[in-house]
């Protein structure tokens, strides 16, 4: 039988901010438990919200960047449920009056064309606390740090039909709220976390399948591969003539299998009403005048800047692009080097190649722009041969010294004083009598060898 699948994300996406969304309690990353959570936080009778005012820039440039519609007037319910990690009781959230509603995203298939994924909604709230049921033998113990933490959550339409495009999805939004500063991406700290709500129908059918939704799930690599699993389930329970059950699942990396973890709730059970410790807000068209002012440029544009300023091809442009931190690190490395297109091949091949293995960002590089730009310099100045500035590259980067205190200390400068070439050629010539004759006798292919053996004598370094 011939399926259909429909998928439709919820992504929430922790705001970058110093503080909580509605307490001055520190947002870093990393705490002992507990220490960053205030009476707000905690949820403590009497305690009342003061909303972060650093959230709404943040939000609206997010909207502004899909061309969403900004309400100019948001305003926060309460959706009520009872969870350890939830002291108050209920989310500080938005469902009547989101701050931003519609806009699309467009994402790239295969083929070279975009697909318009459409925007339903983007609201503010605030994270839960954390539950750790690993650290303690038959007890839980509740981390609060997390309570209160600004997101953005973004909800879109079920508009993708597979996990491919799904996954792409995913990560266009990622680049969006990075380039924008509404986040810092980071994945593996939870910055960014899907929800994916899938179902199948049959092919041509319009009505829409029983969804089932994956919570939680924080990689792109897990995103996929729950899509995947989960589809091949409801797939499998329809043909076998049982029904897909509306319920919210788990992925488990471990197994590669998503389970159930409770069934589905419905938006009476949260029983949501306006928040009453917290007014309106509302945003003036200066306001939204001034964000539009201050967004930067979007990967799109800094692509087709980078052809029209730099030359590069658009393939390196995009490449480029693609990531803010390294489009930024290409930007510095040039104006050092001077040469785009030199800086361009190193930042894509040696440096990118360090920085995934180490699992680091471009501005957590061990080599700066600077001095990545310097050792650019003295390929182009002849300093040293492009071979030899690979190995200057790994020294570099294991010992952190600078690119002219290497190349000093190791003697790596390239020789082009001729006559200390010629002596070496001379030398070459006299300790290799056969492959000589051999040469004179026609045996134009030596060559190759002469000059390798002169390299060898140089130690790589002749010119
Ligand atoms: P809830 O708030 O209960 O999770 P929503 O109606 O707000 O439900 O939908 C949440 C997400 O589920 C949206 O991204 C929406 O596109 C997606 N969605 C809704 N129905 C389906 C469906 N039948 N199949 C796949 N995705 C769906
Ligand atoms: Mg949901």
């Amino acid at each position: 039988m011939n399926w259909e699948t429909v998928i439709g994300l919820e992504i929430h996406v922790q705001l970058q901010t110093q503080t909580k969304i509605f307490s001055g309690s520190s947002t870093a990353f990393g705490a002992e438990p507990n220490v960053q959570a205030s009476p707000m936080d905690l949820g403590l009778p009497g305690v009342l919200p003061v909303v972060n005012e650093a959230v709404y820039p943040k939000a609206v440039a997010f909207g502004l960047g899909i061309g969403a519609d900004i309400s100019l007037v948001s305003a926060f319910d309460r959706k009520n449920y009872f969870y350890p990690d939830l002291p108050k009781g209920y989310q500080i959230t938005q469902m009547d009056r989101p701050i931003v509603l519609g806009g699309a995203v467009e994402i790239p298939l295969d083929d070279g064309t975009f697909k318009t994924i459409h925007i339903t909604r983007a609201h503010l709230e605030e994270d839960a606390g954390k539950s750790l049921h690993e650290e303690f033998a038959d007890r839980t113990g509740i981390d609060l740090n997390r309570a209160g933490t600004p997101l953005l959550e973004i909800v879109s339409e079920p508009d993708m039909s597979s996990a491919e495009e799904a996954v792409c999805y995913a990560k266009a939004v990622h680049q969006l709220v990075t380039y924008l500063s509404v986040s810092d991406g980071n994945m593996s700290e939870g910055s960014l976390r899907c929800d994916a709500n899938v179902s199948i129908r049959r092919a041509g059918a319009t009505k829409l399948g029983t969804r089932t939704e994956i919570k939680n799930v924080n990689s792109f690599k897990f995103l996929e591969h729950a899509i995947e699993y989960e589809i091949e389930r409801q797939i499998e329970l329809l043909e076998s003539g049982e029904r897909v059950v509306q319920e919210t699942r788990l992925y488990d990396p471990v197994k590669g299998e998503t389970r159930v973890m409770r069934s589905k709730e419905t938006a009476t059970d949260y029983r949501y009403f306006p928040e009453p410790d917290l007014l309106p807000v509302v945003l003036g068209d200066k306001f939204i005048k001034e964000t539009l002012e201050q967004m930067p440029e979007m990967p799109n544009e800094k692509k087709l800047r980078f052809v029209n300023e730099y030359e590069l091809s658009e393939y390196d442009s995009s490449l480029l692009a693609a990531d803010k931190d390294l489009a930024n690190f290409f930007e510095e490395v040039t104006d050092e080097s001077k040469s785009a297109k030199l800086s361009a091949n190193w930042i894509m091949g040696e440096l990118s190649a360090e920085l995934n293995k180490e699992n680091l960002k471009a501005q957590e590089s061990k080599i700066s722009a600077e001095q990545l730009g310097q050792l650019i310099l003295r390929i182009e100045d002849s300093t040293i041969s492009g071979k030899i500035a690979k190995d200057v590259f790994e020294k570099m980067w294991s010992s952190g010294d600078k690119v002219d205190v290497i190349i000093e200390k190791e003697g790596l400068q390239q020789v082009t004083d001729l006559s200390e070439i010629e002596t070496m050629v001379s030398k070459v010539i006299n300790e290799n009598p056969d492959q000589l004759k051999q040469y004179l006798s026609g045996k134009d292919r030596l060559f190759g060898f002469f000059v390798g053996q002169v390299m060898k004598e140089s130690k790589g370094k002749a010119n």
